[in-house]
């Protein structure tokens, strides 16, 4: 991968001062080769090869990183800021209701599976979406997207191929007005190749229906491809959006990047399956993690090596030395741990945690689950975080109250932190990098 590439790029950089331009020069050809071999546009990787090496040059070699670390973390953060950074991803329903949505694309590139998957994440997101088939051209496929409405019973808008699909799109936003849909989803026709005629087609049904959205779906496998087509796609419609399908594939994504820089449009979503709830919402991270080939663990510890500081860590390792992890040491953890970033992603960092929130709501470590844990232990007094044994029945009923949550739950949090304290006595031995080990699994 580019992180094993770049670690041996930099084994004989170790001890140097700063970086150079001679000394970054062979690292910059492994990204700049790792790019182009996930297939992002060569301007762009010409471009942001320019900018890791401006950012890189006359830094400071620290002594907590490698320097390969420190290339590997500019090339990463550069990515992330590219991809539209954090927010700015999300899909924009802030409209009077019926809201508009248009997938376009080329043939094949995943609009109607798309649109059927999208009216699932919306109706999740407690809106009342409505299909619209606009695609007259192909005999099947209006049938094909009232099949997946069937799928997932939800409405789909009946038209006929027969119909003009701008009739069609402005006839949807009517019947959704009358009958309470808010979201309305057009999936329109595609061709093989931009032509003349589906722009025009697609301007008056965009003229017709004034979209919030007009979605860009593009198929992550066809990489290079989808940039020019986006870029055709763009200039006549001004796309809002991209969803990238087939993303569970073996491409790497690198034309969402490419995608990204040429239009400016940031990826909103990624289809990774054929299943109809296989979309997820977009995380440049991860897809930059991809594109490097580092886990997201990775990604994690490095960060957490920058947020945990080095005291904290010195003082956590002193108390689990002298057996004294205590609840309020949990409780200031997973502040620690809050600030990483993406909660799910880092539970599991905090021993015992990812099963305890499991174990109450039986469900997905959420937010909601540790607020829960949160609230459980800020109902107890100082003396009852240092020392757990002394919380009986009359002490966990008042918690209870306290906290609004159960017995029963209260419970299950010190039966899992009595094991999480176990756990921890295994990493005493290591200090302050093994716990980080212990927590995250640190290569
Ligand atoms: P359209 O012509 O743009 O409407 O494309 P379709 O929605 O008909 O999809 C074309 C093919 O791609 C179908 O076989 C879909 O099942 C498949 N497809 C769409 N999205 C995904 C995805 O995210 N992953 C995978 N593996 N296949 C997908
Ligand atoms: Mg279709």
């Amino acid at each position: 991968t580019l992180s094993d590439k770049l670690e041996s790029v930099f084994k004989k950089l170790r001890g140097q001062g700063v970086m150079t331009e001679d000394n970054i020069k062979d690292a910059l050809r492994e990204v700049r080769l790792a790019l182009l071999e996930a297939d992002v546009n060569f301007r762009v990787v010409k471009e942001f090869v320019e900018k890791v090496r401006e950012k890189a040059v006359g830094t400071e070699v620290l002594h907590s990183l490698s320097p390969g670390q420190q290339v590997i973390r500019i090339v990463h953060d550069e990515l992330v800021a590219l991809m539209g950074g954090a927010g700015n991803n999300e899909l924009d329903l802030a409209a009077k209701p019926p809201v508009a949505l248009m997938l376009v694309g080329l043939q094949g590139a995943g609009k109607t599976t798309t649109c059927g998957k999208l009216g699932n994440w919306l109706r999740k997101q407690k809106r009342r979406p409505l299909l619209v088939p606009a695609d007259v051209y192909r005999p099947a496929a209006i049938e094909q997207l009232k099949t997946v409405g069937r799928q997932l019973n939800i409405e789909v808008f009946d038209s006929n191929p027969g119909q003009n699909p701008v009739d069609i799109a402005a006839g949807a936003l009517r019947f959704a007005e009358l009958n309470g849909y808010d979201t309305v989803l057009l999936d329109t026709a595609g061709r093989h190749q931009i032509d003349d005629f589906l722009m025009g087609e697609l301007e008056r049904i965009k003229a017709a229906t004034s979209p919030r959205e007009i979605l860009f779906v593009a198929d992550a496998m066809t990489g290079q491809e989808a940039v020019t087509v986006a870029g055709g796609f763009h200039e006549r419609l001004g796309l809002t959006g991209v969803i990238l399908s087939k993303l569970d594939g073996d491409a790497k994504g690198g034309a969402a990047l490419s995608i990204k820089a040429v239009t400016g449009t940031p990826v909103k979503f990624v289809g990774l399956g054929e299943k109809l709830d296989a979309l997820e919402p977009f995380h440049p991270d991860r897809l930059v993690s991809r594109l490097l080939g580092m886990g997201d663990v990775l990604t994690l510890v490095e960060k957490a090596h920058a947020a945990i500081d080095e005291k904290q860590a010195e003082r956590l390792h002193q108390k689990l030395k002298k057996n004294q992890f205590d609840l309020e040491d949990f409780l200031e953890q997973m502040q620690q741990i809050k600030k990483l970033g993406s909660l799910e992603s880092i539970m599991g960092m905090i021993p015992g945690m990812g099963k305890m929130m499991k174990e109450m709501k039986g469900a997905q470590p959420s937010e909601k689950e540790m607020k829960r844990i949160e609230a459980i232990i800020r109902s107890m007094t100082p003396a009852e975080r240092a020392d757990h044994g002394i919380i009986n029945g009359s002490r966990r009923l008042r918690i209870a109250k306290g906290s609004g949550t159960t017995v029963q739950e209260i419970n299950l949090l010190l039966k899992r932190f009595t094991e999480a304290q176990k756990m921890m006595k295994q990493f005493q031995k290591m200090g302050p990098k093994g716990l980080l080990k212990g927590m995250g699994g640190l290569p």
